[in-house]
């Protein structure tokens, strides 16, 4: 979940290594901390809180360094508090590391360097990695840290520096993100592309088990048994400004504008001959015909995609979908064979919960479609097929443009499938692709409306609980809904089935309750509207959001938020929006933590 960055080159390496922690900062962290090689030793700084409150002015008391080497981390706790004792690096005046990831065998290797005389003092599995490799150490650091992650299991992403190699940096990586970014007489090392744009756009992607040695003038790749490796050198697509703020207050409100941009640029490449086509990843209209079910498993935004997808492929594919949460499909034994099609949804492709269900999926032998944000990335990797979402870097903990291009990405597969399955005429397809290639217009005019959800938010800012209804394509954009308020305003929050309220739920209605009532499906709008009458009438507030066109009275609802019209089954690209803004400012009006709310990480690498 956290970051790690490290450097090895001829400017002081103490301002490069805390910026690009900052620029990591979006994933969430507890603790921030360097370790540089100062002098003949090695220096560590770290401190529990923000970079800002926290590192910072600690580095400020021990005043400047010389450094032109060293790494950083920014953890997020998994083994021990929160604390300055538990932060990285961590290590002794010989090794110093930090890590990303969880080591599952720490006890007994613990145990195992206990008997060794080691003694502890955090309480961190990390802990037992750097004295493992302290404990391997017999002059030669490759050897040291090749005997070490052989015993390791988990999940970990690693920079080591060793005192006796001045100005080197080891790298290794299983299951947790790490690149190495090159300069000119500069190298970084970094969890991903966004801590390092504004000095590189070059950089390689160690796989599992290979080890990086680094220093200024370049890096050497090397397998487990020490051989050298070629690898290949990368570009990054994203340039610098795209992980800034560019005048938004937040990088959300940011990312809400930039939907509209990002939905084009992941639907416009994609389109041949009027049609969505997934030739480029090698899935055929063949194979499209003959998958028996088609299994959508994701976590958070990106299973609420998949929600909106199954709704969209039951409607015009006509093909069984089962959308499941990740971390429950891989733990319950799931129905899916090897006729069947695993799609696989993840912004950061680094989700460990989702890449275990991928790799499930794998062993079982089904077909693995993944959509993912990041090239290059775990999940991109590991998938049969995959297929990149191009909504640039999301920066904001709290997802919005990546699941636009998530949904954008489901309504292209289910077109295709349905294409392909013959359950829609190519004409019917092209239509459809060409109301598509419209939403970003319309979406752009939502976003444009924002008075009507400051209005909303200043009137549901003071809610302790509430409601969003909906039914079929609205219910999936419920759930989206009610995480995103939940997410970043803290009021607690549910989304539920309009039809099934009236089975246990209409009892938590009260008088001035917030009722949020997403009603854009034409042919449920009666039902909807029946709904938001029963909860009306026992007191709720209620905001519907509908269509222009919906011919509703103003005595409808206390609030009514109007969307631009589109068919039925697209609506929900637009439809989120309102929910997204709402979200937003409400949780600026009470103040919140935007970005970064508390307890959440952007990319949750543990399970
Ligand atoms: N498991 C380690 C710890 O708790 C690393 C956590 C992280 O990825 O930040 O310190």
């Amino acid at each position: 979940m956290c970051g790690i960055v490290g450097y090895a080159g001829q400017r002081p390496c103490e301002e490069i290594l805390v910026r690009s922690l900052k620029n990591l900062e979006y994933r969430g962290y507890d603790s921030a901390g360097i370790a540089v090689f100062e002098g003949d030793r090695l220096k560590t700084v770290k401190a529990q809180g923000s970079i800002d409150n926290g590192l910072v002015p600690k580095l400020e008391q021990v005043g400047q360094l010389s450094a032109v080497a060293g790494i950083g981390h920014t953890r997020w706790a998994t083994h021990g508090e929160p604390s300055d004792i538990n932060a990285h690096p961590i290590g002794n005046a010989r090794v110093s590391i930090v890590h990303n990831g969880i080591i599952e065998n720490y006890r007994r290797l613990k145990e195992f360097l206990i008997s060794k005389g080691y003694s502890f003092e955090s309480q961190t599995d990390t802990e037992t990695v750097a004295k493992l490799l302290d404990y391997n150490y017999k002059g030669d650091p490759l050897e040291a840290v090749t005997a070490t992650i052989a015993e390791l299991e988990g999940a970990y992403s690693l920079s080591i520096i060793f005192r006796e190699h001045k100005n080197k940096i080891y790298a290794v990586r299983k299951e947790s993100p790490l690149i190495v970014g090159t300069g000119k007489g500069e190298m970084f090392i970094a969890s991903d592309m966004t801590a390092i744009l504004e000095y590189t756009r070059e950089y390689y992607l160690p796989e599992a088990g290979e080890i990086a040695e680094v220093d200024k003038d370049g890096v050497t790749f090397y397998d487990v048994h020490g051989n050298v490796l070629e690898k290949e050198l990368n570009t990054a697509e994203w340039d610098v400004t795209a992980a800034q703020k560019g005048g938004f207050e937040h990088f959300m409100l940011k990312e809400i504008h930039e939907q509209p941009a990002a939905l084009k640029n992941t639907l416009t490449p994609r389109i041949v001959d009027g049609m969505p086509s997934f030739e480029e990843c090698g899935l055929t209209d063949e194979m499209l015909r003959n998958y028996k079910n088609v299994f959508i498993v994701g976590c958070g935004s990106a299973m609420h995609a998949g929600m909106v997808g199954k709704y969209v492929i039951e409607e015009i594919a006509r093909t069984p979908v089962i959308v499941d949460i990740a971390s429950e499909f891989q733990y319950r034994n799931p129905l899916i064979t090897k006729d069947d099609l695993l799609v696989i949804i993840s912004q950061s492709g680094e989700t460990a919960d989702t890449l275990s269900a991928l790799k499930l999926g794998k062993r079982i032998g089904a077909d693995t479609l993944a959509a993912v944000n990041v090239a290059g990335s775990s999940i991109d990797r590991e998938a049969k097929m995959s297929v990149k979402t191009l909504a640039g870097p999301e920066i904001s903990v709290c997802s919005t443009k990546a699941y636009m291009v998530q949904c954008a990405f489901m309504y292209m597969f289910a077109l295709r499938l349905a294409y392909a399955r013959g359950t829609i005429t190519a004409d019917k397809c092209r239509e459809y692709t060409a109301k598509l290639l419209e939403t970003p217009q319309l979406i752009q005019e939502c976003i444009d409306r924002k008075e009507q959800y400051q209005r909303v938010a200043a009137n549901i800012m003071n809610a302790e609980s509430l409601l969003y209804i909906g039914r079929g394509l609205d219910y999936a954009l419920s759930m989206e809904g009610s995480l995103k308020l939940k997410e970043i305003s803290y009021i607690h929050s549910e989304s539920y089935a309009g039809g099934e309220l009236k089975h246990g739920t209409i009892s938590l209605i009260e008088d001035g309750m917030p009722v949020i009532a997403v009603a854009t499906q034409t042919s449920l709008y009666p039902k909807t509207a029946s709904n938001v009458e029963q909860v009306k009438s026992r007191g709720a507030k209620v905001v519907l959001v509908c269509r222009d066109s919906a011919e509703v009275g103003a005595e409808a609802a206390d609030f009514l938020v109007r969307l631009p019209d589109t068919d039925d089954l697209l609506m929900p690209l637009v439809a989120v929006v309102p929910l997204q803004m709402m979200a937003y400012y409400t949780a600026l009006d009470r103040e919140c933590s935007i970005d970064k709310p508390r307890n959440l990480a952007k990319s949750v690498t543990v399970e």
